[in-house]
């Protein structure tokens, strides 16, 4: 199936360009030819309901104005309101965004919580600008979305470039305009406004619980397992210390600018307290040395966990990677082709619509929280959360034992047909 025409690239097609959007269409194909799906309904599946694109024009501290792009795209709300993260990155386009949409309506559905797909995203580098400028360029994107985002309609949530300090903004923004507060209108903000205990670290924690689960599958644990993490922010930073908590080695991690090797394993907390010492820089660190991004993709350990960008494992390297097992903490780390290229050679990939779910069952849990007014201690959310991603991890095994498939194809006919059943159940309006 060829990208909806409004969305595709419209760059040359050149090898080096994976258009997203195609790539996520590719993968709702893979899954319709798998479940039989009529035409019709995949047509539906493969094109966003809503595709909104601000302008945000925004004073910057040194009396100059700038415009930036903001966008939104809402996939699917068959099952429910529309939910998804709002990302600051130079490489945000439109394409991007709409794959990211689409990818959290499978992963919703794939984990039983009522929730549609949505994404968000505005293309700059957040390091570049002040906290006031980023506080007004996120207040202006909001204010331009007042009437498509909501508790009901569609509820952002962090993702890269983005956090707890953002979602504040942009729910004080939204709640100024309505005359009241409305904490439902985005998940994984500051506790003090309605936040729930455990969702800082909830993504990390869904990949330390994936990992786990796929280690003892085959009678391993995640004491002495060798990890190597690419990305070492909100989501790779809380993973690595999760899992050298529970007793896994990590030998490797990186950032946008590089990172470290140490076969023995890292010390995560002491590189962490170098990393708060040096603004956020890991050079210096004693007792391992400096890797490239593209070095520890491929060395030897028994898990790699790419938790940074798309794209990261291509038909270029994927005959190189070492690992046993691949965790997607980010979205979209591997590409269709190397996908084959991993199964065939007895990888394991643990996708993304599961690996990193536990993100969006916090916040679901913290929505919950919010529709309720009670609020949860940290044991109450770790159970729940526990049991939301056990379960899911067991029905997608079971599904790619049933249909004698890959787990990510079992993980995408499990999502794309429960919102395919919810969309036929419902009709075509009118
Ligand atoms: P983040 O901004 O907190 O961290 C991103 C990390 O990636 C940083 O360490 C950064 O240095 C690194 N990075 C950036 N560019 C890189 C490059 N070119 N090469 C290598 N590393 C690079 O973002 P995050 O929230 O941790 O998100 C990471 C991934 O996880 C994204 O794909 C995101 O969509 C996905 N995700 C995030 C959440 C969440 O709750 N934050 C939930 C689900 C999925």
């Amino acid at each position: 199936m060829a990208a909806s025409p409004a969305l595709a690239s419209s760059a040359p097609p050149s090898p080096a360009h994976i258009c997203p959007f195609a790539q996520a269409c590719s993968y709702l194909d893979w899954a319709a030819r798998e479940l039989k799906l009529d035409p019709g309904w995949v047509a539906i599946l493969s094109t966003p309901r809503k595709v909104v694109t601000v302008a945000i024009p925004v004073r910057l501290d040194n009396g100059h104005i700038q415009v930036l792009a903001g966008h939104r795209v809402q996939h699917c709300n068959v099952l429910g309101p529309y939910k998804g993260g709002i990302r600051y990155h130079p490489a945000v386009t439109l394409e991007e965004v709409s794959a990211l949409a689409m990818l959290m309506t499978w992963k919703c559905a794939l984990m039983g919580i009522p929730y549609g797909g949505a994404k968000g995203g505005i293309p700059i580098d957040p390091r570049r600008y002040s906290v006031s400028e980023l506080e007004r360029i996120t207040r202006r994107y909001t204010s331009e979305l007042i009437k498509d985002i909501g508790p009901a309609e569609d509820i952002p949530a962090p993702d890269m470039g983005t956090s707890a300090r953002e979602m504040a903004w942009m729910m004080d923004t939204y709640s100024m305009n309505v005359g009241h507060a409305v904490p439902g209108v985005v998940t994984g903000k500051p506790l003090s406004i309605g936040g729930s205990r455990g969702r800082e670290l909830a993504t990390g924690r869904g990949v330390m619980i994936t990992v786990r689960e796929a280690l003892a599958r085959h009678g391993g644990s995640l004491a002495g397992a060798t990890v190597l993490i690419q990305g070492f922010g909100n989501v790779g930073g809380a993973a690595a210390s999760l899992l050298h908590q529970a007793g896994a080695k990590i030998v490797a991690v990186s950032g946008s600018s590089g990172g470290l090797y140490n076969p023995k394993g890292l010390d995560i907390p002491a590189l962490k307290a170098h990393m708060k010492e040096q603004g956020g820089r890991m050079a210096g660190f004693p007792q391992a040395e400096p890797i490239s991004n593209a070095d520890l993709l491929v060395q030897k350990a028994d898990v790699l966990i790419p938790a940074a960008l798309e794209n990261q494992i291509t038909e270029a390297n994927a005959h190189q990677i070492q690992a046993r097992i691949v965790a997607e903490a980010a979205n979209g780390p591997t590409t269709l082709a190397a996908d084959r290229i991993l199964e065939s050679r007895g990888i394991q990939v643990l996708p993304d619509v599961l690996t990193n779910a536990g993100g969006v069952v916090v916040s679901y849990l913290e929505w919950v929280q919010g529709l309720s007014y009670v609020f949860w201690d940290e044991e109450r959310v770790y159970q729940e959360m526990e049991g939301l991603m056990v379960r899911a991890f067991e029905r997608v095994v079971q599904e790619a034992e049933r249909r004698q498939v890959s787990l990510r194809l079992a993980a995408y006919t499990l999502g794309v047909g429960r919102v395919a059943q919810a969309l036929q159940d419902r009709g075509l309006y009118p």
